[in-house]
């Protein structure tokens, strides 16, 4: 068992066969909220991402540009690690599963499945899809086109290497059955179940010959064959762990605490990944979750509508931090969603520039202002009704964000954490500091603001820092906070009650 602090965050590795869109950097900016949020909060975080770089389309690719394939995939790699940066990904590894070491394992785990006779070599005749890299079953094709991807497939005939998945399948079901939070959301959960408890689980095939796919880890068994991309993809979960830390990870990580995933890739993670890893007797993934599609102003997302969003662009022009809280913000995690770039204008200008920006802005101006760039004591009331329902949404904020990061709810809590921004800003409003500040009088009750709204903004700095690290850091620097996020914060840090008074900004 992993150890019980430890949180292991996985993305899908990248098909790189081609340069990364909205798709790779929703799933990858999902995964950077909670590693960063359970670093925070002082858990020993492992958060891998990487690419994978085998199979037919990756070699079609790179014959179709006129290049081998690994140089094929040293071109795309840095364009997906250059991306990460500038999203601010904090990934602690980046695997590639032409990794030499990768390959090593993926090989002794498939001699491993060998020697204990959960391989085995069988005629097979098929229709094939080249594009899902695929075989299908005569009830599956209709009208000769892959009920995936609609495209033609063909007949083909020959010896193949399987894996015995087959008779996992009642002890995946029970698994399934026993964990609820092993596949979620749960329609995605059901899906899984109502396909395994109403069909027969085949076995599976794990190899390809090398006459028609050169570009893959070869069978150590068998030399006239590469293994299936899948098989050697999924496996980097737990390869990464073996090659890519400090040391040897993989009692201290594994299982994984979640897997994130696109719906796609759901079944080949539930029952692929889950029946391997049964077979080698590994313990599975406490969570895989599957996140929803997006489309483009309404239409589905493709190279040939020209609608493909380029992640870089929507950096360059409103910045990574925005980019982040757009995806999350927009569409519950799960779902599927809209992109427009007109939505993200919108939720650009109305929650971060007069959202955020505004609170701050308001309430540093009012401090340098009103009380010499100090913050001041809280004195008496300004308003008593809305300082106790503003301490009292502050005083449960942390927990309900842990909850909600624990159930990767991120878009409630980003509405909580706005909840608190708005509730501030109608604060600022009705008690009217500027007015406060004519009579001597008042001075009492202008203290009072200006503390109250200076401690929401340093629980809003701790909230938002998963989702918008930039914003956070500056935020804080801007109220004179010296709140180090590279490391776990204290519990003091979210604390509502905690003292600000003195703290220059
Ligand atoms: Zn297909």
């Amino acid at each position: 068992m992993s150890n019980p602090n430890s949180f292991y965050i996985t993305t899908p590795i990248y098909y790189v066969n081609d340069v990364p869109h909205i798709g790779h950097a929703y799933t990858t900016v999902a995964a950077d909220v909670l590693a960063r949020y359970w670093r925070l909060r002082g858990r020993d975080v492992f958060f891998l991402t990487g690419l994978d770089e085998h199979g037919q389309k990756v070699q079609q690719a790179a014959a179709k540009a006129g290049i081998d394939p690994q140089a094929h995939c040293d071109k795309l790699a840095p364009q997906f690690q250059t991306l990460w940066k500038r999203l601010n990904i904090s990934n602690d590894a980046f695997i590639r599963t032409t990794d030499q070491p990768h390959k090593s394992i993926v090989q002794r785990y498939l001699q491993q499945l060998y020697d204990n006779r959960l391989i085995y070599k069988d005629d097979y005749t098929g229709w094939y899809c080249t594009f899902d890299e695929r075989f299908w079953t005569e009830k599956d094709v209709i009208g000769g086109l892959c009920p995936d991807c609609k495209r033609p497939v063909e007949r083909i005939s020959e010896h193949n290497y399987f894996f015995k998945m087959g008779q996992y399948q009642d002890r995946l079901i029970e698994h399934i059955q026993q964990h609820p939070r092993f596949i979620r959301p749960d329609s995605r959960r059901n899906e899984v179940l109502g396909f395994l408890t109403t069909q027969k689980l085949g076995d599976l095939s794990i190899s390809r010959p090398k006459s028609r796919l050169t570009w893959g880890i070869e069978l150590p068994f068998d030399k006239d064959y590469v293994t299936y991309v899948w098989f050697d993809a999924l496996v980097n979960y737990i390869s990464a762990l073996e090659y890519k830390g400090a040391g040897p990870l993989l009692d201290h990580f594994w299982p994984a605490s979640v897997h994130l995933v696109g719906k796609d890739i759901l079944t080949t993670h539930a029952v692929y990944w889950s029946t391997m890893l049964m077979a080698l007797n590994l313990p599975l993934p406490e969570t895989i979750f599957a996140h929803g599609w997006w489309t483009v102003d309404g239409e589905k997302m493709s190279k040939s509508r020209g609608n493909v969003v380029d992640p870089n662009k929507m950096v360059d022009q409103f910045g990574a931090d925005a980019f982040r809280y757009f995806l999350l913000r927009e569409v519950p995690f799960g779902q599927d969603g809209d992109f427009s770039q007109a939505a993200m204008i919108g939720s650009i200008n109305s929650d971060l520039a007069n959202g955020i920006g505004n609170l701050l802005s308001r309430t540093l101006t009012m401090i340098e202002r009103f009380s010499d760039g100090i913050v001041p004591e809280t004195e008496e009331p300004a308003l008593p009704q809305h300082e106790e329902e503003i301490g009292n949404a502050a005083r449960a904020l942390p927990h309900s964000v842990e909850e909600g990061v624990a159930a990767l709810a991120f878009r409630d809590n980003l509405q909580q954490i706005w909840e608190l921004i708005g509730r501030c800003d109608e604060y600022i409003d009705k008690a009217a500091p500027w007015q406060l500040a004519k009579k001597p009088d008042n001075h009492g009750k202008l203290k009072t603001v200006l503390n109250t709204t200076a401690k929401a903004l340093r629980l809003l700095s701790v909230l938002i820092y998963p989702y918008m690290p930039q914003t956070a850091v500056q935020l804080a620097q801007q109220l004179g906070l010296s709140f180090d996020f590279s490391k776990p914060l204290s519990e003091i840090s979210y604390k509502w009650a905690a003292p600000i008074t003195g703290i220059k900004i």
